[in-house]
This record gives C-alpha cells, sequence and structure tokens, in this order.
C-alpha cells in the first residue's frame, strides 16, 4: 500500500516510528506537510499537490495535525476524504476532538463520565459558577491551554474567585472543573485503536505538583486497566469518532472520569512504557480496514 503520514516534521519520534513500521510491514510511506499542500476543489477531479507534483495513488492517511494547524490540516485531510483515501481518523473527528467543550459535551450525551464541569466566558456571577461546579478546590484551565499549561488549582473560593477574574480579564473562555483528589496527581492514557485498548499507561506529576503530563516532569509507568476503564475509554473514542484515540482518564471514588480525548496521541512515551509496537499495530489496524473500504467501494462501481 501508499501510506500518506500528515506531519510537519519528519524528525519527531511518532512521525519516524510510523514511517518505519509502514515500511517494515512492506508498504510504502510518504510523509506530507499538510501547510505546504495545495488543493484543487473541482466536481470532477479534485487534487492535492505538494512539492509540485500530483499526490496520486495513496491507500490511506495518517494524520499527525498539530493542534496548532488544525484548520488547515483538517481542511487537507478532507480533501484526501473527498478523493475518496481513507483516513486511520476523519477531518470532522480530529476537530470536534481539538474543541475542548465540544468534546466534554459529546461525552456527556453518550454518558460517558467526567469530572463535573463549568464553562463560562464572561460570568456575571463568579460565585454562582464555582457553587455550580461544587465549590473549592477547583481546577481552572484554559480552553486553548495544551501540555498542562494554563490548568491551575485554585485550592480556596478566594483562590478561585481570583483566578477565575483573572483569566476573564484576559478574555479567555474557561473551563472550571471539580479537582478529583484521590487520583493522587495521576492519570491513565488509554491508547485506542478500533475497539479496542491496545496499550495503557500510568502518568504520576512530579513531587508537589498535581497536573501529570510528561512535558511538566511526570514519569509513565505500564498500568493494568480494569474493565470498567477499558469499557470507558472505548466509548469515549467512540462517541469522538475516532478510530485511534489516546484517552486520559483519572481514577475517582466513583469510577473512571474522562478528562480529554486526544487524536494524535504521541508514540514515544507509550512505546516506551509498554515496549509495544504501537505504530505497528495503527498499521496493522490500515491493513483490515483501508483494504475493506476499498472492497466497498469496488463493488458500488
Ligand atoms: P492539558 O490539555 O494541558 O494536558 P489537562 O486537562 O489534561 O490539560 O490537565 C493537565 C493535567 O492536570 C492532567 O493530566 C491531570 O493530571 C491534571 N488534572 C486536570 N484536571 C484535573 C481534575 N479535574 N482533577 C485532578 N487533576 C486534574
Ligand atoms: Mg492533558
Amino acid at each position: 500500500m501508499k501510506i500518506g503520514i500528515l506531519s510537519q516534521n519528519e524528525t519527531l519520534y511518532s512521525t519516524r516510528r510510523l514511517r518505519e513500521a509502514c515500511e517494515a510491514r512492506g508498504h510504502e510511506a510518504v510523509i506530507i506537510n499538510a501547510l505546504r499542500c495545495y488543493m484543487n476543489i473541482n466536481s470532477v477531479q479534485p487534487s492535492i499537490h505538494f512539492e509540485g507534483n500530483d499526490l496520486t495513488g495513496f491507500d490511506a492517511i495518517i494524520p499527525r495535525i498539530g493542534a496548532d494547524i488544525t484548520f488547515y490540516g483538517c481542511s487537507v485531510l478532507r480533501q484526501f476524504e473527498m478523493m475518496d483515501v481513507f483516513s486511520v481518523n476523519q477531518s470532522i473527528a480530529i476537530s470536534r476532538s481539538r474543541d475542548k467543550l465540544r468534546s466534554l459535551q459529546l461525552l456527556s450525551r453518550k454518558g460517558v463520565g467526567m469530572p463535573i464541569t463549568g464553562f463560562a466566558s464572561k460570568p456575571d456571577d463568579v460565585p454562582d459558577l464555582i457553587k455550580m461546579v461544587g465549590g473549592a478546590p477547583l481546577v481552572i484551565k484554559l480552553l486553548e491551554g495544551t501540555q498542562g499549561i494554563g490548568v491551575v488549582l485554585a485550592e480556596t473560593q478566594t483562590a478561585a474567585e481570583s483566578v477565575i477574574e483573572a483569566f476573564m480579564g484576559l478574555k479567555a473562555n474557561i473551563m472550571v472543573q471539580e479537582y478529583i483528589k484521590e487520583a493522587g496527581g495521576a492519570d491513565i492514557r488509554c491508547f485506542v485503536i478500533g475497539d479496542k485498548v491496545i496499550a495503557a499507561m500510568k502518568r504520576q506529576a512530579a513531587d508537589g505538583e498535581f497536573r501529570s503530563n510528561l512535558h511538566r516532569g511526570g514519569s509513565a509507568s505500564l498500568v493494568r486497566i480494569t474493565p470498567e476503564e477499558r469499557k470507558t475509554a472505548v466509548a469515549a473514542a467512540k462517541a469522538m469518532g475516532l478510530s485511534v484515540a489516546g484517552v486520559d482518564l483519572l481514577r475517582s471514588e466513583r469510577g473512571p472520569l474522562i478528562m480529554e480525548v486526544n487524536s494524535s496521541p504521541g508514540l514515544e512515551g507509550i512505546e516506551a512504557a509498554t515496549e509495544k509496537d504501537i505504530a505497528g499495530m495503527i498499521i496493522e489496524y490500515i491493513e483490515k480496514n483501508a483494504a475493506k473500504k476499498n472492497r466497498r467501494h469496488l463493488q458500488h462501481q
């Protein structure tokens, strides 16, 4: 097969591993920088050009679209979809997952457990917003944050009010969330492919820190997850419409609670923690599913 990897940087660990895994299984891998693609949108023969060449003959695309280029990256991926190329994750599911509010709304509609969460832009009654989500301690998050930046723990009502007012002053959209203390600064990353959790790791925050992000000094280790956690992670990926997803959950007294669902989960931490060939499993998923799609397509012609 000819597999395109939509990635801005071919030296990134995940991109390198996916290319290696493609080649190890006898496929051709082409790394495509979405920002440098230009497209012809027409009803007869939509096309995509990259480095002066027409991008044709692809059997599948693995989108690894950075959060900073979601809009254009998803447009390029959509163009491949218009050309009937199989994508590991569909553009619509990726753009959905990049909006934290929309993601939580979708998850709640499907009855997936999550911390009690409030959203606000310019609340006219901050104490009532705080009361609505159960009072301090609270976690306050900037909607646009990643890698733990813009996630603050406010231990008291006064601290929560000041932080919310400060973020409001910056005209930022915020999320106000129940603090899951019993998680003990740890979260579980479940790597979902298709309808299975194929690997899981526990990330533990550094001493004195509640954010477990590896970028914030957290450390990763292998973990065994419960059947309920497995079921919740798969349900979350499904609610978002993602076939490959990194589902982050917190262990709470009332069971697993979803924090976020990532549509381009990194491979480095989880491959190191679990010693599994996750890149290879993604290619295997493509082999099974792209072929199925292409067969269906032929029958319809
Ligand atoms: P980001 O998208 O920046 O990674 P997250 O929402 O994942 O932001 O939060 C970063 C980290 O903070 C999480 O991995 C988790 O360890 C901790 N955290 C976030 N929300 C909560 C919460 N409601 N209760 C307890 N810990 C939390
Ligand atoms: Mg996170």
